[in-house]
């Protein structure tokens, strides 16, 4: 999974920009303004309720086209103290979407201290931590593990008498370790899956709002915890994908399991909030309002395209419920969206 998304000259996301009705797949932010604005504005506020630092890091990772930052950016222009003290990192491994997020961001942060690109948090300083990301977990290797009448063990890639990748059965790996305990008792027939890339991921950002203070937001498609049924999926043109046939070819994703990223920062000594269904989130910060508000200065035919981008982040059978976030803090109140 790694390899088919990463490889730095065969590997999906290396090559190419994957996003658009054109691509394989659409993320919220590439649907409406609106979902960039309303994270702007929750990044402001918890830079506002941390006592606004100054310079603080604003990180997003796995930014696709920079659309998010930059609808972000332009709402928090109403606190010019909160840009004129951000250091805008961002950590992107896809040297053609870098190319992207700089047309978009260099004009959207001209006057500002220059945004930094990086392969890794680990490369971002220390200090007060804005971060978000979204649709970047579900794009961090898992490994699956299936319950046999015999016990567990790991389904992992091989090749066939023909040479072509196929699955198979191994004795479990390392990673074992990290299931949840609860999960233990699943039936056989079962499969769970763990991503100690994603593990890693939550425990670093809990550690740098442990240490100094900030906040995280993650919205991805998963769950509070694995069903016990693969979710491990190849994309390509908005439509399901054998998983082993052209990789690289294909987008890879899991579900996140949320449950196990808020353990690994909570452990860390952070708070952990939700997770929340994105439609619960983007309602409580407002987004039907700012649609109105869009919808009064529209032609007709940009109100209609307003109503449809509304209706699709907030379906309940859809979006609306698939995706979760799940938000990581220094303090004690909950962040705006997850209270009640
Ligand atoms: N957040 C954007 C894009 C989501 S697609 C949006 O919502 O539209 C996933 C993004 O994560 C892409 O930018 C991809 O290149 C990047 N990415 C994938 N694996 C990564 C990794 N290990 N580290 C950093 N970025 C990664």
């Amino acid at each position: 999974m790694r390899e088919t998304l990463g490889h730095p000259t065969h590997g999906y996301y290396a090559t190419r920009d994957p996003l658009g009705a054109a691509g394989d797949f659409i993320t919220a932010p590439e649907i409406s303004q609106m979902f960039g604005e309303l994270v702007g504005l929750w990044l402001l506020f918890n830079w506002l309720g941390a006592g606004s630092p100054d310079p603080f890091n604003l990180v997003e990772l796995g930014p696709g086209r920079g659309t998010l930052m930059a609808d972000a950016l332009r709402a928090a222009r109403v606190r010019p103290a909160f840009l004129e003290a951000m250091r805008l990192h961002l950590v992107e491994t896809s040297p053609v979407l870098r190319d992207r997020q700089q047309e978009t961001l260099l004009p959207a942060t001209a006057g500002l201290e220059p945004p930094q690109w990086h392969e890794a948090l680990a490369d971002v300083p220390d200090g007060p931590l804005l971060f978000v990301a979204n649709e970047l977990f579900d794009a961090l290797p898992v490994h699956q593990f299936e319950r046999s009448d015999a016990g567990w063990r790991e389904r992992a890639v091989g090749l066939d008498a023909k040479g072509a990748p196929a699955w198979c059965h191994v004795p479990p790996g390392s990673a074992f370790a990290l299931i949840d305990p609860g999960m233990h008792a699943l039936p056989p027939g079962s499969i769970v899956e763990v991503s100690p890339a994603a593990i890693a991921l939550a425990g670093e950002i809990g550690r740098r709002i442990a240490d100094g203070g900030g906040a995280a937001l993650i919205v991805d498609y998963g769950s509070a915890r694995p069903t016990g049924r693969p979710t491990l999926q190849a994309v390509r043109g908005h439509r399901r994908h054998d998983p082993l046939e052209a990789p690289g070819a294909a987008d890879l994703t899991a579900h996140v399991d949320f449950g196990a990223l808020a353990r690994a920062a909570g452990e860390t000594g952070a708070a952990v909030w939700g997770p929340v269904a994105q439609r619960d989130l983007l309602q409580r910060l407002g987004i039907r309002e700012r649609a109105n508000q869009l919808a009064a200065e529209a032609t007709p035919a940009q109100a209609a395209d307003i109503d449809a981008a509304l209706a699709r982040l907030l379906d309940e059978n859809g979006m609306g419920s698939l995706f979760q976030a799940l938000a990581i803090t220094g303090g004690d109140t909950p962040p705006p969206g997850f209270a009640g």
